[in-house]
């Protein structure tokens, strides 16, 4: 273990980690394996994986037909090309698969290799739409204020979260972020986002990019309409609409794709996670009926953008397997149904402790807010650094979920795999 943490130190750059922190403290844990909601490091520890690992593990750790699917795969053909016209078996199958499982009207897929290359690509794509179209101009995208994208270079700048602006500045430019409609009601939040778009331009905008319920952003969840209301807001000013179905996909709040929750049919779709359950890195970007038709009419010669793994058949045949155990097993239903405990059980937190402010889940995804004062929703002082802390204390008793500080906010969030059940969930909240 202790020769881990050296070779760690020398030699393993973490992503989203302190470079300083891990110089100085080592990691803090080394992770072993994995099963159902649990994790066991070197040391033998076990504790309960509250968050997914990464809001990904969906149907939980260690599920062996996925091994052997991968396995079987990879003695096959564990990889060959889909540049071109070159295919394969497992990715076609798995883009039929996908639009099966999409709100109605959305039909072809791109592959990529996670959830940053999606909203890339999903970005890069209707801009290209716009040009075909002979609209050019039609470049801006629109996200909120605290939704995350990813890190690559146009999803590190339509985050809404600064922190990720800081390593190496804004990446790109064109990117507008409105007031996240969260803590409102819709008829604000559309006027906000309506004047966002008449102070830019209609005919400047590509497309509004959106995640169905905030997640790095601390869990935050629209209100009831919101996104049937941006739908139409889309429509009167031909807008494209992006949802980012990378958390919120394959069942994590309840429904197969997040959106599903509001009645509300986006232009594209971009997944990730939640897709191959983190067992192998996979993502994409499902999109209409009539953006494929333009492609198919207007978009001339070669289009230049393919990642190396796009459709990988390896990670595609995973991906088919973990949505076949999503549907057979009922883990929707279970994510639904379970996740109505989880708010029940928060519920009785916040009737027990007098430093929780709102709790909120749907399906698995769920929050609770720590503050000064429950009745005038006062917060913490940010120097207390009070999520983090319980973040810390909940970790030495075996539990792992995140913290979120963002705006002086002390948000604990949770996304434990929608495998879970009744007596893990009491024994989680307990
Ligand atoms: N979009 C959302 C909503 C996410 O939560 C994430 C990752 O957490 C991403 C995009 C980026 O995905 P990836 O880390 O696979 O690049």
């Amino acid at each position: 273990m202790e020769n881990l943490i050296e070779l760690d130190k020398r030699h393993f750059i973490h992503p989203t980690s302190s470079i300083q922190q891990q110089q100085k403290d080592g990691a803090k844990v080394i992770m072993e394996k994995g099963e159902g909601i649990y994790l066991t490091d070197t040391n033998g520890n076990v504790y309960i994986d509250a968050m997914s690992s990464l809001w990904n593990v969906n149907i939980g750790h260690g599920r062996e037909e996925l091994a052997e699917v991968a396995a079987q795969q990879l003695k096959k053909l564990a990889f060959s090309s889909a540049f071109s016209t070159f295919s394969h078996e497992p990715a076609i199958k798995l883009a039929e698969k996908i639009a099966t499982i999409s709100p109605t009207g959305l039909n072809a897929v791109f592959f990529t290799s996670g959830g940053s290359e999606s909203n890339d690509s999903a970005i890069k794509l209707v801009r290209h739409y716009w040009k075909i179209q002979g609209k050019p101009g039609r470049r801006k995208i629109i996200a909120l204020k605290r939704g995350y994208h990813g890190v690559a270079a146009a999803s590190t700048s339509v985050t809404g979260i600064p922190e990720f602006w800081g390593m190496a500045g804004h990446m790109m430019i064109d990117f507008i972020h409105a007031e996240s409609p969260y803590g409102g009601n819709t008829e604000k939040a559309i006027a906000s986002l309506r004047q966002v778009i008449e102070d830019e331009g209609p005919e400047n905008i590509a497309a509004f990019l959106v995640e169905p319920v905030q997640g790095a952003g601390g869990v935050l969840i629209p209100p009831a309409d919101y996104f049937k209301e941006v739908r139409k807001l889309c429509d009167e000013y031909e807008i494209l609409f992006i949802a980012d179905e990378i958390i919120t996909g394959f069942g994590r709040t309840g429904k197969m794709f997040g959106m599903e929750n509001w009645g509300a049919t986006p232009d594209l779709m971009t997944f990730a996670k939640g897709v191959t359950s983190g067992y192998i890195p996979l993502g994409g970007v499902v999109v209409s009926d009539h953006i494929h038709n333009v492609l198919k009419e207007k978009s001339k010669g070669t289009l230049f953008h393919g990642f190396t793994y796009s459709g990988h058949p390896t990670a595609a045949a995973v991906a088919l397997k973990n949505i076949e155990i999503i549907e057979h097993e009922n883990l929707i239903e279970n994510s639904r149904k379970m996740g109505e405990v989880l708010l029940k059980s928060f519920k009785m937190v916040k009737e027990n402790l007098d430093i929780v402010g709102d709790v909120r889940t749907i399906g698995l995804l769920g929050a609770v807010e720590l503050v000064q004062n429950p009745v005038t929703n006062k917060r913490f002082a940010q120097e207390l650094n009070v999520a983090p802390r319980v973040i810390e204390a909940l970790y030495e008793r075996g539990v792992i979920c995140r913290p979120v500080t963002f705006n002086g906010t002390d948000i604990i969030c949770f996304a434990p795999p929608i495998v879970i059940d009744n007596e893990q969930i009491n024994t989680l909240v307990e």
